[in-house]
């Protein structure tokens, strides 16, 4: 097995994919003032088995293209679709974030929760901006500073796994200054992290190494996952996720 089969192996039957949650996803819906408006179109991206995507089309007036670069993940959300009947509502699209099939200014808002790292914060906002309407909205959650300084030990460790991680206020200034005026932020409580994300993640170690456990890569992830959970929970008072809403101005 490949390592990204067994990233999905591992996570595929978790309700998210990274840390969130759905009472945070409802507060950014309702930061972003989508919620008055009729007939949106809108990408959520990264989307991995849809739990925001389920949510936005609950709460929104909208039709939601999910995109994902890993089919597994988007056959789960499709199971969901067809549970809920929600195919008018929802289309899931095997592609990647950095080549995205959509054509011309068709959005009204471009979601992605725990996801735009893998392109890059800067880079992501810079090209997705592109398919937004003037006055669309960016909701997006990514690894962020919560303090203007901290210790040697996490800064190491977060600088080595994704070098992008900054300030809300430093990521903020890269919004502005790649076109968008900024409307929300919040950080994701730790239960984000710990409840909804680490716990069930855990909970799925022992019988995943039971599958896996003579490929080598396979021991190595768990590894590094407890290694990130054991990160977290040391130094959680200076990292988590930002959720940041954004308006796309203008040119
Ligand atoms: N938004 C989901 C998943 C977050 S995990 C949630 O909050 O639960 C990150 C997701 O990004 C995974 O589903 C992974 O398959 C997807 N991903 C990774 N690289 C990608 C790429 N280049 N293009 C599109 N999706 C990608």
């Amino acid at each position: 097995m490949t390592d990204l089969e067994l990233l999905i192996d591992l996570h595929k039957d978790g309700h998210r994919q990274g840390p969130g949650g759905d009472e945070q996803t409802r507060l950014a819906i309702e930061l972003s003032g989508l919620k008055d408006q009729p007939n949106l179109e809108i990408a959520d991206i990264g989307c991995g088995t849809g739990a925001s995507t389920m949510l936005l089309a609950q709460e929104l007036d909208a039709h939601i293209t999910a995109v994902d670069l890993c089919p597994e993940f988007l056959k789960i959300l499709d199971d969901a679709i067809a549970r809920e009947d929600l195919s008018d509502r929802i289309a899931t699209r095997a592609e990647s974030m950095d080549a995205l099939s959509i054509r011309g200014v068709t959005l009204d808002a471009i979601w992605s929760e725990g996801a735009i790292y893998n392109m890059g914060f800067e880079n992501g906002v810079r090209s997705w901006r592109e398919f937004l309407k003037p006055g669309g909205i960016l909701a997006i959650s990514e690894l962020t500073w919560l303090t203007g300084e901290r210790p040697e030990e996490v800064e190491a460790y977060w600088n080595a796994q994704y070098p992008e991680v900054d300030t809300a206020s430093a990521k903020m200034a890269i919004l502005e200054n790649a076109g968008y005026a900024p409307i929300g932020y919040f950080p994701l409580p730790k239960q984000c992290w710990i409840y909804n994300y680490y716990r069930p993640t855990q909970t799925r170690f022992e019988a995943f190494l039971d599958r896996h456990g003579e490929i080598e890569t396979a021991r190595a992830l768990v590894a590094a996952e407890r290694e990130e959970m054991a990160v977290y929970e040391r130094w959680s008072d200076y990292f988590g996720y930002g959720f940041y809403i954004a308006r796309r101005l203008a040119d």
